[in-house]
């Protein structure tokens, strides 16, 4: 109150000014005055305490640039009011200064609908306001480094330690990373001069769906042209079910009054992203430091929110969305005939390419990938990108160790004890040993050798089962030597049926019973192989109690057991970190692949001692790949995000609630026979209406629906009617929603055509 009175006197007696309304405005580094006088007067007053010099001469910069707005647009820009000593930016006392500046009428952007009158009007406004910012590039240009000049957003990489949520922060790491591997290089080409440098929606106002003023000119700074866009763009975006086509009307507007060049389009969405980084690392930090201060974090939700959208939004879609609002023509990839041509050529026709209409990759995040159309696919069936597809720490953690040593397990090093240690550690004590290969089908090569070195004799494989694509791969892969081109079963194998409980007449006793009769009649057995969920086989979760009782009497005739958590295991399944311990037992070995380095090629053999010690005969075991530093460094990566983020919880939660819903359709329609899984590994198998016949043109109906919808996913399973799902680990409740939501749209539509046929 007191300082109120004084403000009132000294106005009076500084400016000849009779206040007649005081009102304190908080702002982000300051604290400012909106005053009314009784002359019918409105300004802003500024106070500052403890100013550095170089601090005067950035407003005294900041006050030259707003007189010559001024003076050629009074009513768009505020124009700092002289003292009665002629001082605009005075000095209350010593260290106490004081700036008072004509208040512009009007409604902010951040309080008014966001027509695309007002949008293309923001364009242009901004525009004009660069044109006439160039003419004053005679100010000096060194005007202070602020983290809020987007060319030093670098700046503030470092303030992600202070957000604290692990799933945020990967946002941030991952657009950061982006940043500096493709953009920043490309800057260097870009106009730049004075800009504004902070057009949010606090700073712009508008009038009839008319931008009618732009205040605080305190972030001005000589930074890329483009970068005024960059900042201005995320607040009309914020909220916005397409905030690319708001981008669009923006920047075209902007593009009539003052045209932009292609390469400052091209690096648009990476700078947006950076402004948005910029601004949630600033108010994390921040909001530590000064817990209170609620105007920090004024915009912090709906930056968050337009850093996810972001992700969802293919770059080259965002690109020549701009381009085309400015007239450029669009980038164009090869098209998918040359590429599928020219690979055909090169390539053997047996590597198979999914979808009648295949396609073409350009780039991936999280469990998003972009295609060279434009379009961006919700990934609900990659399980190699376990953490996601690009994750920021695993390319990080590769990328720093390719630079430092890459090289192989004859040497010492210390990442190759400790990365080894730490997989370990996620297993039961028995399994204490660890070999390093480069795939799945390396690691069930070595499994099957680790056996038959120990014991020579069968190996015991599971109808539809898939173990790699090595010679000994394929022989132990019913999926493969009973399919297409197969060429039978070996005779050193035994096959076992497959355990789908849905399909067979048997009761779960009696399937167990004729497994083991089958085994009991053998003498010679080296070992068993299977998955605890069978992949290839459609999703097939092995019935309680099999795994345990085919584990005895193969370990009671001297073999040992070999669990195959290539497609399941690093916390897939939810339950467990791996699929095996849903079962109760515990295998001589574990064979590992795909999920392991996120889809850095690695595959591990975890072994018991027993196994391992057998195995050392004098021969060298060598692998030149296998455990080399870069990619103990990515499989450490990826283990520390499955913690961090919490990524087998989150596979739980939302596979759960994905099965859960999908149990919901099954009752419902007559064509979902079974759903099954367990957490984000999941299968629905469709059937014909008398509930057991395979569909197997209804699963591949619905699968290309998605297709045509953006969301990839597969079938499989013998009859190929099984829909199967596998996604990266950080797949939400909202991917979940609208997965289910076009699986519900394409079961409908193909069941009218169904019962119409
Ligand atoms: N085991 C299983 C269960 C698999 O699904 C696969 C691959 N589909 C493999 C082994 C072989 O792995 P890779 O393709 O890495 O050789």
């Amino acid at each position: 109150m007191k300082k109120e009175l004084n403000h009132v006197q000294f106005l009076k007696e500084l400016y000849g000014l009779t206040v007649s309304e005081i009102k304190r405005i908080d702002g982000y580094e300051s604290t400012n005055y909106k005053i009314s006088t009784s002359e019918g007067g409105k300004y802003l007053l500024k106070e500052y305490y403890n100013i550095s010099r170089q601090e005067v001469e950035l407003i005294q910069q900041e006050n030259y640039v707003l007189n010559k707005l001024f003076i050629q647009h009074p009513r768009l820009y505020s124009r700092p009011k002289p003292s009665l000593s002629k001082e605009i930016f005075l000095s209350v006392s010593q260290s106490y200064h004081w700036r008072l500046l004509s208040y512009i009428e009007g409604t902010f952007l951040g309080e008014t609908s966001h027509s695309n009158i007002l949008l293309s009007s923001f364009g242009k406004f901004l525009a004009n306001l660069d044109k006439e910012l160039l003419f004053l590039e005679s100010i000096p240009h060194q005007l202070r480094q602020t983290p809020w000049d987007l060319q030093h957003c670098l700046d503030s990489e470092s303030l992600q330690i202070h957000i604290s949520n692990p799933r945020k922060r990967k946002l941030t790491k991952y657009f950061f990373q982006q940043y500096r591997i493709n953009i920043q290089s490309r800057l260097k080409s870009l106009r730049k001069q004075l800009i504004h440098s902070d057009a949010n929606d606090w700073n712009v106002l508008s009038e009839n769906d008319e931008v009618t003023g732009m205040i605080d000119f305190g972030d001005m700074c000589y930074s890329h042209l483009i970068n005024e866009l960059a900042i201005a763009l995320p607040y009309v975006m914020f909220g916005k079910k397409n905030p690319t086509d708001v981008a669009k009307t923006v920047v075209g507007a902007y593009h009539q009054v003052l045209p932009l060049e292609i390469q400052e389009l091209d690096v648009l969405y990476e700078l947006i992203a950076m402004r948005l980084c910029v601004s949630v690392c600033n108010s994390a930090y921040h909001q530590k430091q000064n817990p209170d201060n609620e105007y920090i974090s004024v915009s912090e939700n709906d930056a968050w929110e337009l850093l996810e959208k972001l992700i969802s939004v293919n770059p080259l879609d965002f690109k020549n969305e701009m381009r085309q609002a400015c007239g450029f023509d669009k980038e164009r990839k090869a098209s998918n005939d040359i590429l599928l041509n020219r690979r055909r050529k090169l390539m053997s026709s047996s590597m198979s390419v999914s979808y009648e209409k295949p396609i073409q990759m350009t780039g991936a995040a999280f469990q998003y990938m972009y295609d060279a159309e434009g379009d961006s696919f919700l990934d609900a069936y990659n399980n190699i990108p376990l953490v996601g597809h690009c994750h920021p720490k695993v390319v990080e953690a590769g990328m720093s160790q390719m630079a430092r040593l890459n090289t192989n397990t004859r040497y010492l090093y210390e990442i190759l004890n400790r990365y080894s240690s730490r997989l370990l550690d996620k297993f039961p004590r028995s399994l204490n040993k660890i070999f390093h290969v480069n795939s799945g089908s390396a690691a069930s090569d070595l499994a099957v050798r680790l056996a038959l070195t120990r014991k020579k004799g069968k190996i015991v494989v599971l109808e539809q089962g898939y173990h790699g694509n090595t010679r000994m791969g394929v022989d132990i892969s019913s999926y493969k030597f009973d399919g297409k081109g197969g060429t039978g079963q070996h005779p050193n194998i035994i096959t076992l049926p497959m355990p789908d409980v849905f399909r067979i007449a048997e009761s779960i006793p009696e399937l167990i019973a004729q497994a083991k009769s089958i085994l009991e009649e053998e003498e010679n057995i080296s070992a068993f192989i299977a998955e605890p969920i069978m992949g290839c086989g459609g999703q097939i979760i092995l019935p309680e109690g099999y795994l345990k009782e085919v584990y005895d009497v193969v370990r009671s005739k001297g073999g040992i057991c070999i669990a195959d958590e290539v497609q399941i295991g690093f916390g897939r399944v939810g339950t467990h970190f791996w699929g095996f311990e849903q079962h109760d037992v515990i295998p001589d070995v574990v064979i590992l692949g795909k999920p392991i380095g996120n889809g850095h090629p690695m595959g591990a053999v975890v072994c018991t001692e027993d196994v391992c010690s057998s195995f050392e005969n004098g021969m060298e075991f060598f692998s030149s790949f296998g455990g080399n530093p870069v990619s103990c460094a990515i499989g450490e990566a990826v283990l520390d995000v499955i913690e961090e983020e919490q990524l087998q919880e989150n596979a739980l939660q939302v596979g759960n609630y994905i099965m859960d819903e999908l149990r919901c359709m099954m009752r419902e329609s007559s064509y979902i026979g079974d759903v099954r899984g367990s957490g984000l590994f999941w299968g629905m198998e469709m059937v014909m209406d008398d509930g057991i016949t395979p569909n197997t043109l209804l699963a591949q109906k619905i699968k290309n629906d998605l297709r045509e919808n953006h969301i990839l996913i597969s079938t499989d399973g013998p009859f190929d009617n099984v829909i199967k799902s596998k996604p990266p680990l950080c797949f939400t409740k909202d991917n979940a929603d609208r997965l289910l939501e076009e699986i519900k749209k394409s079961l409908k539509r193909n069941e009218e055509l169904q019962n119409n046929s």
